[in-house]
């Protein structure tokens, strides 16, 4: 059986928290705030090392929580395959406590794909808890126009080429600073596409955080 299937059939009964086995947790607060090791920062809009030499006029930063692998990958695809979405929130408040505070007006997260079949956004229930840490509303206010395949595997040049049109904004966003919310990061590329696009809709970008990132091709 594949860990995370694994992981939710122990979870049906007993309900014990992954790490320590404590039961009737989904999984304990402590033992989730210790899964999360900062990664060093990106550039949000080439996903280089920050600072990146090419956008000193506008540093923005992904700030990523851990490295998508082990109990903190079981726990990301429990959130989206296997509808446990309180996990979302607890993942979000846990990384609002290891990470910085951003001067934001609202948390956007990722809209989710046009065929999702999900019920609910995992990226918005990351984005709720992380709201509720730092005092900032979760607006789930993106939505993809474009119906558009994976951005893994693409080159740095490739994924600067892509449009910033894939998204529409619900409300007016305009004046507003925001930073987005995803669950895992592959390439940066729709973090970025999506941050352009709010810019195009006259909001100021000033962060970008993920729960978990996929280092090697990033
Ligand atoms: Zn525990
Ligand atoms: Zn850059």
């Amino acid at each position: 059986m594949v860990p995370w299937l694994a992981l939710c059939a122990h979870m049906l009964w007993p309900v014990s928290c992954p790490v320590c086995g404590a039961v009737a947790e989904l999984v304990c607060g402590p033992c989730l705030r210790s899964l999360f090791r900062p990664q060093p920062p990106r550039c949000l809009w080439c996903g280089e090392l920050a600072p990146c030499k090419v956008h000193k006029d506008n540093p923005v930063r992904v700030r990523v929580g851990a490295v998508y692998q082990g109990v903190m990958k079981d726990l990301i695809l429990m959130l989206k395959y296997a509808r446990y979405e309180a996990i979302g929130f607890q993942i979000g408040e846990a990384l609002g406590e290891r990470l910085t505070r951003p001067e934001a007006d609202a948390l956007v997260p990722v809209p989710l794909h046009l065929r999702s079949p999900r019920r609910y956004n995992q990226a918005g229930a990351i984005a709720k808890g992380l709201g509720s840490v730092w005092d900032i509303e979760a607006w789930d206010v993106a939505s993809w126009v474009e119906d558009v395949p994976s951005h893994a595997g693409m080159g740095a040049a490739k994924r600067l080429s892509l449009s910033s049109e894939a998204f529409a904004f619900n409300e007016d966003i305009s004046g507003l600073r925001v930073a987005f919310v995803d669950d895992v990061c592959t390439t940066g590329a729709t973090l970025s596409r999506l941050a352009r696009a709010a810019q195009n809709h006259g909001a100021e970008v000033v962060g970008a955080f993920a729960a978990a990132h996929v280092p090697p091709a990033y």
